[in-house]
């Protein structure tokens, strides 16, 4: 399994679950809420950190999984020649100052796809 697969499997349990906005309430004992009255989720004397975390991550999960949805198998590949290209664009080669922020782009997409293709335990 990938994390293009996990992205997959959370989009599919994101429009699933209870919708977005996830609400944090409390200052000791902490409750999330949403607009359905039958969902909520409590936390009896709780660090604020968890309650919070998912809170969060419930109510940015569909732009999450919007943007990492992007990745597709395949990528890193398309990627390298991407990159290949681009350093034999420009007479300077790979060490061109005037080319490094584009070089630099290319390199993090390059490894966030390969993170994405990768097989995960
Ligand atoms: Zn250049």
């Amino acid at each position: 399994m990938t994390l293009i697969d996990v992205v997959a499997r959370l989009k599919k349990l994101e429009a699933e679950a209870t919708r977005a906005p996830w609400t944090l309430l409390g200052n000791i004992d902490f409750q999330i809420v949403s607009d359905n009255p039958e969902f909520y989720i409590n936390f009896d004397d709780s660090d604020k950190a968890d309650p919070e975390l998912i809170t969060e991550l419930r109510n940015t999960a569909p732009a999450l999984l919007e943007i990492l949805g992007a990745f597709q198998e395949g990528d890193a590949a398309t990627l390298a020649v991407i990159a290949e290209r681009f350093a034999m664009s420009c007479p300077d080669g790979m060490g061109c100052p005037t080319c490094a922020a584009e070089r630099d782009v290319i390199n993090r997409l390059t490894n966030a796809a390969c993170e994405m293709e990768a097989k995960q335990e």
